[in-house]
């Protein structure tokens, strides 16, 4: 069997099965040893631990997992036929190892998470991500139950930065507050474009996301909290009460606005960027308190 984890390894392996890269599902595959071992150990798996991977493409990062998981379980969902007709000859002799040929978009996570016992003891998601699916995959997964414990992502790069951006800075935007509102990220390595064949055209980043550790500071109002951050960000250069008080998909007052600054004690000059989740929540619950009240 060639080594899947160079570049003449990989094109052997294509050659063999007749199989031409579909550009299209984001096949670029992880061509160096040394990053995969970075991937599995920004997991910090123990032996027997339970880990998804979505798109194991030819099985690089598959076989990185199935060595440091001897007690534990591996379920990897790929879409390409051609390519889980590659890891059904590569991992059908290993028992903890289970190949499903599926869209990971369109695949029962709750069901068939809990029907493997993967929500018990606790699981986590790793993967070198097709990075056309990269946001629909970590929405899918933070918002799931079970939640898991981490998730390791490759991703591209700018999209980490966004992701793990801090108030303030010009990446912090909806995607930052959307990740961080359920989950602590880390940008744990920059990973250039040459660990990948074919190169991809974008630098990538290892991404660690943590969730669970804000679930207690969850917005009285989950639907106002999401609309009050798209319209703080929808035109950065506003001012907050200004974006607040315009905002197309809220109907609030500039008087209501301006109450609900003052009682979260924030300055209603300066821009909704500047604010961390945490301070949009407290705005987000005083404005539906004020709103109740109103109504009442
Ligand atoms: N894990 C392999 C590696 O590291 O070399 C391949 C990674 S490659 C960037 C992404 C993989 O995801 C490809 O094998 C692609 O066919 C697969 N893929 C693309 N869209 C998918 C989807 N919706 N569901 C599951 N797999 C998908």
């Amino acid at each position: 069997m060639p080594d899947i984890t160079t570049p003449s390894g990989v094109k052997d392996i294509l050659k063999e099965y007749d199989i031409n890269i579909n550009r299209g599902l984001g096949q670029n595959f992880l061509v160096d040893s040394n990053i995969l071992e970075k991937m599995v150990e920004a997991a910090c798996l123990d032996a027997g631990d339970r880990v998804v991977e979505i798109g194991p493409g030819l099985g690089a990062l598959t076989g990185a997992l199935v060595d440091a998981l001897p007690e534990g379980q591996v379920l990897a969902v790929e879409k390409d036929s051609r390519l889980c007709q590659v890891l059904q000859d590569l991992f059908h002799q290993e028992e903890n190892v289970e190949i499903i040929c599926g869209d990971a978009l369109e695949f029962n996570w709750a069901e068939e998470l809990t029907a493997r016992g993967f929500g018990k003891g606790g699981y986590q998601v790793v993967a070198n991500l097709p990075y056309y699916i990269t946001s629909p995959i970590i929405r899918l997964f933070l918002e799931l139950s079970p939640t898991p414990e981490s998730l390791i992502f490759m991703v591209q790069k700018e999209v980490g930065e966004r992701i793990a951006a801090s108030p303030g800075s010009k990446a912090y935007g909806t995607l930052s507050i959307a990740v961080q509102y359920y989950a602590e990220p880390e940008m744990i390595y920059q990973v250039p474009s040459t660990v990948f064949w074919p190169r991809p055209e974008v630098e990538s980043v290892i991404l660690r996301l943590k969730p669970g550790e804000n679930r207690e500071e969850r917005a009285d109002n989950e639907e106002l909290f999401f609309k009050i951050v798209r319209a703080l960000f929808q035109q950065r250069r506003k001012t907050i009460r200004n974006s607040l008080s315009k905002a197309a998909e809220i109907d609030l007052s500039r008087e209501l606005v301006g109450r609900a600054l003052e009682r979260a004690g924030i300055n209603s000059r300066i821009r909704g960027e500047k604010l961390t989740w945490q301070e949009i929540v407290e705005l987000s619950d005083i404005i539906n308190a004020l709103l109740a009240e109103v109504g009442d």
